[in-house]
């Protein structure tokens, strides 16, 4: 029990969840100061990119390997957090407290900067073990994960500095799980937000107006739940289904009215839609419009969110970084389980660039708490995290 009391690598760990960089208008200042001690600390170069302005640095922590000509691998983390509702917490979200079972508390524990940490560990073990790796490494740490990457992993995998990283292959986050497995995501599906603009007869609240808002919502409304439970038995009758290979539609907003005794002229409507893999995707856009046409037409799209179908990451033999990490997890004996990703993260990026990625977080019989109130890891687990990494670095890294 006392492997966790007074470690080096947990102490480096709760220093970090110490940095509130958490949103809105997150200051990164500190999560790169910390960076650059850690580099110190490894004896490695560091590199501060500025792709989408001053406030939103990317850090790259490099090893070099023995063949810098070979495509390279990423070992990816987002720095930033999501908000927190402090009177809801046991202790002080960014306190780090430890408690007698060793479980860290803080926001950011699990989602994800365990897995920065331990990329950082795993080759602070390696390096002073006098292990050398064939090809060479980046540990990036990126900005606004949480809010769609968008000034993160998104302008940077399309800046030049990213270019002459040649990436061949990324490791980045995946999710708790409460049972012994580890889920291993090698695939998203993408995420649509799309806001309905439906127009109607407005007038009194007292008539039976034709062609009314309220019509209009109920039958496109309709058609929509009628999917969405098509979508619902798929799921529940094939247990070999997750909730990442069934397309998800919800309605998130809703706005409109002015007075209770006038029908309104417009009401809007958001639905966050989640498409699987096997969607095709100008299909499905024609589908909503016809959904609109068949309410009554009247009714305008607009997307705020129409992400691209990106191709998964190849998880067979002719993808040597899978085949490397599979058998180094089978080395370990983790029972593996692949699976699509139920939201997004950064990989997308990465594999939108025509990069391998693959998203796992070494974090078992662990509830799952990312986004959600008291998120802690047990420090036993994050250290079991570290020698799991000791493995598979180096594993993907010598393909
Ligand atoms: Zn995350």
């Amino acid at each position: 029990m006392s492997a966790w009391k007074d470690n080096q690598e947990i102490e480096f760990f709760r220093e970090y969840l110490r940095i509130p960089s958490v949103h809105p208008d997150i200051d990164y200042e500190p999560c790169v100061e910390f960076l650059k001690r850690q580099a110190i600390d490894l004896g490695l170069p560091i590199e501060v990119f500025y792709c989408a302005g001053p406030t939103k640095p990317v850090v790259v922590i490099t090893w070099v390997g023995q063949r810098p000509d070979l495509p390279t691998i990423i070992l990816n983390s987002h720095m930033d957090v999501v908000p927190v509702f402090p009177e809801k917490w046991t202790y002080p979200p960014f306190s780090a407290h430890m408690d007698d079972q060793g479980r860290i508390y803080a926001r950011g524990s699990q989602d994800m900067k365990c897995v920065g940490m331990q990329y950082l560990a795993a080759i602070r073990a390696l390096r002073k073990n006098g292990v050398t790796l064939k090809r060479t490494i980046h540990m990036t740490f990126v900005p606004d994960e949480e809010v769609g990457g968008n000034e993160g992993m998104r302008v940077f995998v399309k800046s030049k500095e990213f270019k002459k990283l040649n990436v061949g292959f990324s490791l980045d986050e995946g999710i708790a799980s409460p049972d012994e497995t580890f889920p291993v995501y090698y695939a998203e599906r993408s995420i649509w937000h799309v806001k309905f603009i439906l127009t109607g007869t407005a007038g009194h609240g007292s008539l039976l107006l034709e062609n009314t808002v309220g019509e209009k919502f109920l039958k496109f409304f309709n058609k929509v739940m009628e999917f969405r439970q098509h979508e619902v038995q798929r799921l529940e009758s094939d247990t070999s289904l997750t909730i990442g290979d069934v397309t998800t539609i919800n309605l998130t907003c809703l706005n409109g009215g002015v007075q209770s005794n006038v029908v309104p002229p417009t009401l809007e409507a958001v639905l966050d839609i989640r498409l699987a893999l096997s969607i095709n995707h100008d299909a499905f856009a024609q589908q909503l419009s016809q959904w609109c046409e068949e309410a009554g037409g009247g009714i305008k799209i607009e997307y705020k969110q129409k992400q691209p179908k990106v191709e998964a990451t190849k998880i067979d033999n002719f993808n040597p970084f899978w085949t490397a990490f599979k058998q180094a997890s089978t080395e370990l004996g983790l029972k593996i389980k692949t699976l699509v990703f139920p939201g997004g993260t950064d990989s997308r990026y990465i594999r939108q660039a025509g990069i391998p990625a693959i998203g796992f977080s070494p974090m078992n019989h662990t509830p799952v708490l990312l986004h959600d109130h008291d998120e802690f890891l047990q420090a036993d687990v994050y250290l079991k995290g570290i020698e799991y990494y000791k493995k598979i670095i180096p594993a993907v890294t010598n393909v």
